[in-house]
């Protein structure tokens, strides 16, 4: 693995944080009282803080993993949500404890669950809904990339919400493979899920912020349909779909979903990465914008038309004077 020569970390990887690491058992300061969520080498438990009564979300992450110490991965974790304090789409990091086996990072707790069960459910999400979550995703997603920072792990998984009905606003979660560009050159690693991950992981070639903006389609893909882009019946055949763009647009899967909802969506599955638009070019894209005002807007001083200026794959951002 390559290192970063000031660091010694491996490429990306941050090493610095501010929020003290308590070794006091937590219990003197919470109530556990569940499970939440559970991946490869995370446990996620709700919790009360006894004092003040308020729910939070503890993440138990295992130090050694494969018998490997994992330390620094940690401590990664928390600098990122560090870097994303003042996000307001990023779940907020509240306290860290340290036991035996595990780091426990106390997190604002998202009560709403993850969007993942609204791209399964029998009934999906109205239209002008999905649109004002990919919106706060997107936010959310340009807020991060503005700190150089890649999430590299989205998926509907990892995008949770603050209430669940009506549904809440948007919590990113889950930077544990986050990472940081243009210390060290370039990163290239095999990382995420393949079903949700773009080509050029897969290729192992240059990660850079677009590879977020892939898995953003994919998300909005999950949401209008309730399907899985690319997923096969094994991962052979997900790593050949996703590296061959195989997306299937026909009428029966987006037949309650509008045009400009597929133009958004195969604007971010793109083979190359240079030619997808960033989160902020996304969030000019008509689909956002138009369908916003129709459903979501009741000042009729945001009802004007969207103005599309020719330039390739990029949009127009909307005007800013109503009378302009
Ligand atoms: P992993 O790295 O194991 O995937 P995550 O951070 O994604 O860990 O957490 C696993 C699951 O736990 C999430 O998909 C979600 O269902 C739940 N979860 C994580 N963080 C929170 C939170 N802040 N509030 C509520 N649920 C959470
Ligand atoms: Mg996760």
């Amino acid at each position: 693995r390559r290192l970063d020569s000031r660091s010694g970390l491996p490429a990306g990887l941050l090493g610095e944080i501010q929020t003290p690491i308590s070794t006091e058992p937590m219990e003197n300061v919470y109530e556990i009282t569940g499970e939440l969520g559970r991946g490869k080498f995370a446990v996620v438990k709700r919790c009360v803080e006894k004092i003040s009564g308020k729910v939070f979300a503890a993440k138990f992450l295992r130090k050694r993993r494969r018998g490997r110490d994992c330390r620094a991965e940690v401590i990664h974790e928390m600098a990122v949500l560090e870097m994303a304090r003042n996000n307001a789409r990023v779940v907020n990091l509240h306290a860290a404890y340290e036991t035996d086996h595990d780091i426990v990072l106390v997190l604002e707790y998202a009560a709403g669950g993850e969007i993942f069960d609204h791209c399964v459910s029998e009934e999906l999400l109205p239209e002008a809904q999905i649109i004002r979550l990919i919106r706060q995703t997107l936010e959310g997603v340009h807020h991060l990339h503005q700190s150089n920072l890649v999430h590299l792990d989205l998926k509907p998984q990892n995008i949770l919400l603050t209430s669940l009905s009506p549904p809440g606003d948007i919590k990113i979660v889950d930077f544990g493979l986050a990472r940081k560009l243009g210390a060290v050159g370039e990163l290239r690693e095999i990382l995420g899920t393949p079903e949700y991950v773009a080509p050029e992981i897969l290729n192992y070639e240059p990660i850079t912020t677009a590879t977020d903006l892939w898995s953003v389609g994919v998300i909005a893909y999950m949401l209008v349909t309730g399907e899985s882009p690319f997923a096969g019946d094994d991962k052979q055949e997900t790593y050949l779909n996703v590296s061959q763009v195989n997306v299937d647009y026909s009428r029966e899967a987006f037949s309650r979903v509008s045009e400009l909802a597929v133009d958004f969506i195969r604007k971010l599955l793109i083979k190359a990465p240079e030619d997808r638009p960033s989160a902020a070019e996304c969030m000019s894209h008509p689909w956002l914008w138009q369908q916003q005002q129709i459903c979501l807007s009741p000042d009729p001083t945001a009802t004007r038309p969207f103005r599309e200026r020719s330039c390739g794959t990029k949009w127009a951002a909307p005007p800013e004077d109503p009378e302009d």
